[in-house]
Protein backbone atom coordinates (compact mmCIF):
# COMPACT_ATOMS: atom_id res chain seq x y z
CA UNK A 1 0.00 0.00 0.00
CA UNK A 2 1.37 3.38 -0.80
CA UNK A 3 0.30 6.59 0.92
CA UNK A 4 -1.79 9.60 -0.50
CA UNK A 5 0.24 12.33 0.36
CA UNK A 6 -2.49 14.78 0.31
CA UNK A 7 -5.49 13.05 2.32
CA UNK A 8 -3.47 10.69 4.12
CA UNK A 9 -5.45 7.63 3.07
CA UNK A 10 -3.93 3.93 2.04
CA UNK A 11 -4.13 3.43 -2.16
CA UNK A 12 -3.41 0.63 -3.83
CA UNK A 13 -0.46 0.80 -6.19
CA UNK A 14 -2.65 -0.18 -9.09
CA UNK A 15 -4.86 2.83 -8.59
CA UNK A 16 -5.43 4.58 -11.76
CA UNK A 17 -4.29 8.04 -9.90
CA UNK A 18 -0.89 8.19 -10.49
CA UNK A 19 1.76 11.01 -10.52
CA UNK A 20 5.11 11.25 -11.33
CA UNK A 21 7.20 13.89 -9.73
CA UNK A 22 11.33 14.28 -9.97
CA UNK A 23 11.68 10.52 -10.07
CA UNK A 24 9.29 9.07 -7.34
CA UNK A 25 5.59 8.01 -7.82
CA UNK A 26 3.28 9.39 -5.95
CA UNK A 27 -0.46 7.36 -5.30
CA UNK A 28 -3.66 9.14 -4.93
CA UNK A 29 -7.15 7.49 -3.70
CA UNK A 30 -9.34 9.96 -6.49
CA UNK A 31 -8.49 12.42 -9.55
CA UNK A 32 -9.54 15.32 -6.81
CA UNK A 33 -6.11 14.47 -4.83
CA UNK A 34 -4.18 13.77 -7.74
CA UNK A 35 -5.33 16.93 -9.33
CA UNK A 36 -4.15 19.35 -6.02
CA UNK A 37 -0.96 17.44 -5.98
CA UNK A 38 -0.09 18.24 -9.59
CA UNK A 39 -0.99 22.01 -8.86
CA UNK A 40 2.08 21.83 -6.51
CA UNK A 41 4.09 19.10 -6.38
CA UNK A 42 7.02 20.51 -4.81
CA UNK A 43 5.27 21.42 -1.71
CA UNK A 44 3.31 17.62 -1.54
CA UNK A 45 6.00 15.96 -2.48
CA UNK A 46 8.68 16.86 0.73
ZN1 LIG B 1 -6.80 11.22 -1.34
Amino acid sequence: MKKDVICGMKVREDTEFVSEFQGKEFYFCSSKCKEEFDKNPLKHSR
